[in-house]
């Protein structure tokens, strides 16, 4: 499988060839599905990216391993040997019909980082680990980021009592993937990470509505969600006054509208949004009697979000007094942030700089494996401005560019880190 690294052109730049790594990627034999790009967690296509990951990662200079979740960890040793590795990571598998960008590109830069760092001789004081996570995205399983939860050690092992759409159990496909379930605890890190750095396409339009190629992530945000019930009076639509309905779903528009106002006001990260909404009865002829509607509000910032979800709930409330209707308010999660450590932000700023870009923070609305590790260690993300902020989509798209200044940037990043153990 190594022959496709060989087949390169060898005056590829590093971006180019990151970039053109995950196109390669993106078709059979590493998708499982016709005519597009389906690459979930211990699939015949996850296997063959492996394979074709461990050659390109053997060509940068990598000693080469797979964890016993489907974790593959290409090792450059540092020029000490009792320091703790860097970690660049991110994740293999994709969605159903996903773009080719989503987790690849953020391990192809790290293959890259290595590989530029090999060929120049040069071996920072701490090793560096570039790993490819097998289930960021929960496609095949009903559970996401399985992989990284057991490298970190915070995997519960009832979470692998389960089966796929097809009623294959996790045992079964270990077993088939050539992987042994018993085993699992063994994915645990020997040594916890001196750092974490994942670069990740935005996923959203902030960056190209900045025009700027990247940014540094302060963190993952902070998420709570709500379901809300409106119980107002359903009753006839050709009968029933004006004055003296109770509609469950005027009652919820309005509420609704509060939402964006609220949020809107807060000219900060905060998103908030109401995605799903039922009316019940639901007939053409009938008053709704009853709308039920999720309210999912998000912030890098968790006092920033509960003030904001805790000032909609109130208009939420006092807009159902208004109009005598009852209204049930339902937590249904709350997942704290996972903020990106200081310092390391300071040398992602200090990388982007390096490459001619002003630095750029941004919040991630959307949640990675970073948000795992950083439970056991300090954690840095670089966002790549992608067009259109499309993703989990055949249209997502990265320039090349903008993955090349991306490149540079890690590569900043990874010395100036050195230098603080130098
Ligand atoms: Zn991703």
């Amino acid at each position: 499988m190594n022959s496709l690294s060989t087949a390169l052109p060898p005056a590829l730049s590093h971006g180019a060839r990151a970039v053109e790594r995950c196109d390669v990627l993106g078709r059979a034999p590493y998708s499982d599905m016709e005519n597009g790009l389906y690459r979930a967690w211990l699939t015949p296509a996850h296997k063959a990216a492996l394979e074709t990951l461990r050659g390109w990662m053997a060509d940068a200079g990598m000693a080469v391993r797979m964890d016993p979740m489907g974790n593959l960890v290409g090792r450059y040793e540092g020029s000490q040997a009792d320091l703790p590795p860097l970690m660049i990571a991110s994740h293999i598998d994709s969605v159903r019909d996903a773009g080719f960008y989503d987790g690849p590109l953020g391990v192809m830069l790290g293959v890259e980082c290595v590989a530029a760092l090999h060929q120049a001789g040069r071996r920072l004081p701490f090793p560096i680990e570039v790993v490819a996570f097998g289930d960021e995205e929960g496609s095949r399983f009903p559970a996401a980021m399985l992989t990284s939860r057991a490298m970190a050690g915070t995997l519960d092992e009832a979470a692998l009592e389960m089966a796929d759409a097809r009623g294959v159990t996790l045992a079964e496909a270990m077993a088939e993937f050539g992987l042994d379930i018993a085993r699992w605890r063994e994915a645990k890190l020997a040594r916890t990470p001196l750092a974490y750095m994942e670069a990740h396409i935005e996923q959203g339009p902030v960056l190209e509505a900045q025009g700027l190629a990247l940014g540094t992530v302060t963190g993952i945000a902070a998420q709570l969600r709500y379901q809300i019930t409106v119980l107002g009076k359903a009753g006839h639509a050709g009968t029933c006054a004006m004055g003296l309905r109770q509609d469950a779903l005027t009652a919820a528009a309005e509420m609704v509208l509060a939402v964006e106002e609220i949020a809107r006001a807060d000219a900060s990260d905060l998103v908030a949004t109401v995605g799903r909404m039922a009316v019940l009865p639901g007939a053409a002829n009938v008053i709704p009697g009853e709308t039920v509607f999720t309210l999912d509000v998000r912030s890098g910032d968790e006092a920033r979000r509960d003030r904001a979800a805790g000032a909609i709930l109130a208009r939420i409330r006092d807009l159902a007094k208004a109009r005598g209707l009852g209204v049930g308010i339902e937590k249904i999660h709350n997942l704290p942030a996972s903020p990106c450590a200081p310092d390391l932000m300071d040398l992602m700023d200090a990388g982007i700089a390096a490459t001619g870009q002003e630095p750029f923070r941004l919040v991630s609305g959307a949640g990675h494996d970073a948000m795992v590790l950083e439970a056991i260690c300090p954690t840095a993300m670089l966002f790549i401005r992608c067009r259109g902020g499309i993703s989990h989509n055949p249209a997502e798209h990265v320039e090349v560019p903008d993955v090349e200044a991306a490149f540079a940037a890690m590569i900043h990043f990874i010395e100036n880190l050195g230098a603080k153990y130098g």
